[in-house]
């Protein structure tokens, strides 16, 4: 299965995108995860985004086209892939199909999740993060056994700086403007389909599992 996972921040892409690549044994691309390697790792690309990603914007194309188009390259020799966070813009979705068409596949379904923003204001401002291994919790839904620190690697969680209010807010206009377009870009091509991702995570991924069925490989 090649699919992409769209939605606005928050909405639960990357918990389902995990658990279908720990059924499936399929590759993933999460420029969120990427890019905020890069910034932990103070490389060039890293400094550069940093600024954007702290204040909720979108790092430009150019930069985050570069970083995935050599890692897709690289997946389209997968035998199945989910792309989350990525295209978040037009010209990104423009550019991917273009190194799919280079290498003579096509993608299978764009999964399109639904959450209404005061969930999403909700779930953002609640989450926090391990540092060291990059695991999430919620300080109401999930939080950790722990008081304060990971469960996993026992790191001292944190607020990502964008989870923090003033960028939730530019997160979520950022996706009204840039990204939402690509709701109809991949309606267009036939597509999408949409899942209401309000739900719980375990109904969230049955319906996810699915929808994406009919697109399993062996
Ligand atoms: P995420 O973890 O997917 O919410 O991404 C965190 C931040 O990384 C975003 O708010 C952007 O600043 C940046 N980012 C992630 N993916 C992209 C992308 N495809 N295009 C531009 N910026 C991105």
């Amino acid at each position: 299965m090649r699919v992409v996972f769209l939605g606005a921040p928050g909405v639960g892409k990357g918990t389902q995108a995990d658990k279908v690549v720990a059924q499936y044994h399929i590759a993933k691309i999460s420029t969120g995860d990427l890019l905020r390697a890069a910034v932990r790792n103070q490389t060039p690309l890293g400094l550069e985004a940093k600024g954007y990603m702290d204040q909720g914007r979108l790092v430009p194309d150019s930069v985050v086209i570069g970083l995935v188009k050599e890692k897709l390259t690289e997946l389209t020799k997968a035998k199945g892939f989910i792309l989350d966070g990525f295209p978040r813009t037009v010209p990104q979705a423009e550019a991917l199909a273009t190194v799919l068409d280079g290498q003579g596949i096509q993608l299978d379904r764009v999964i399109n999740f639904r959450v209404s923003r005061e969930e999403i204001i909700k779930r953002l401002s609640g989450r926090r993060s391990c540092p060291k291994c990059q695991a999430t919790y919620h300080v109401d839904f999930a939080p950790p056994k722990s008081g304060s620190s990971c469960d996993r690697c026992g790191e001292g969680l944190v607020q990502r700086s964008d989870d923090q209010r003033e960028a939730v807010g530019m997160r979520l206009k950022v996706y009204e403007e840039q990204t939402s377009p690509l709701i109809s870009f991949y309606e267009q091509r036939q597509l999408l389909s949409h899942l209401n991702g309000a739900e719980p995570v375990e109904v969230v991924y049955r319906e996810l599992v699915h929808t994406l069925s009919v697109y399993q490989t062996a």
